[in-house]
């Protein structure tokens, strides 16, 4: 090969060759190289991660687990308890655990049928439990459940195969003041619209940007637009917070949206105190 077709090709070659190197990595390698450093935490909480789906099942559940596993590690945060058994949610059993990670577990109402069992949840998060919900872990519920998480799955319009522009709502907010240093981004992922959801119960931080003109070619079913996809909010003494983000599994080793999970974390935890208190949608991502 000519040395000038040689050096033209080269910008192709590296390009291939970090292809390649990103597809040799592990699942487990991306998210540890992507996950942020933080402060040493306080003590290492017990965490249940909790994903049977008993609706649609995201091929996502797996990666779900190795970002939990990883983060835990990496982070020294926590240690994760991965089981599918409703036997870890009777009063005895919750306890032992200082929040539950619900990973893409779709229609758990189908699942967790037994109303002690359902009162043992919400008795646990009231008292002080935390709850991290990914993804479907907000489509369905009992009532309770629903107005723990703060909304209900309606629809995806905004589909898995698109990049959408998400707006950084609440950029001061330490959970995702570091994500794109607080300025909106584009995502590919699968993006729910809530029914049961008010903004008025819960502290905003990602929505759709609805002056977006990618997103504008999409019409959602709310009158207000207020398309809402990650906030934290307090259910009793107990701390949530809930990710729309989680469909796709390139969403898991996303280095940004593992900055706001690892907050998220330490907020449900209890490792950092945030702003829960709802505010209103900003002016910049009003309606047209
Ligand atoms: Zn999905």
């Amino acid at each position: 090969m000519k040395r000038s077709l040689f050096l033209a090709l080269l910008p192709i070659i590296g390009l291939g060759l970090y292809a390649a190197k990103v597809k040799s990595m592990s699942e487990a390698d991306l998210v540890q190289a992507n996950l942020p450093k933080i402060e040493k935490p306080k003590k290492k909480h017990q965490i249940l991660c909790f994903s049977k789906p008993y609706g649609f099942r995201h091929n996502s559940i797996e990666i779900g687990e190795t970002m939990l596993r990883v983060m835990g590690e990496e982070t020294g945060l926590f240690e994760v308890t991965f089981s599918n058994d409703l036997v870890h949610f009777e009063p005895e059993n919750i306890t032992k655990f200082d929040a539950i990670c619900f990973n893409n577990n779709t229609h758990i109402q189908k699942g967790m049928k037994d109303e002690a069992l359902r009162e043992s949840l919400i008795s646990y998060v009231k008292k002080g439990g935390g709850i991290f919900a990914i993804h479907s872990a907000t489509d369905g519920g009992w009532p309770e459940y629903v107005d723990m998480i703060g909304g209900n799955f309606q629809s995806h319009p905004w589909g898995a195969g698109g990049t959408w522009d998400i707006a950084n709502e609440d950029s001061k907010h330490p959970i995702v003041k570091d994500v794109h240093g607080g300025k909106g981004f584009q995502l590919k992922d699968e993006l729910y619209v809530y029914k049961d959801f008010d903004r008025a119960d819960q502290r905003v931080l990602m929505a759709l940007d609805m002056n977006s003109e990618v997103n504008g070619k999409r019409k959602g079913p709310r009158d207000d637009k207020d398309y809402a996809l990650a906030w934290v909010k307090k259910y009793g003494k107990g701390r949530v917070f809930v990710s729309a983000f989680g469909h796709n599994k390139e969403v898991f080793y996303n280095p940004e949206i593992l900055k706001m999970w690892v907050e998220g974390f330490r907020y449900v935890l209890g490792e950092i105190d945030v702003e829960t208190n709802s505010i209103p949608k900003p002016a910049f991502n009003l309606p047209k």
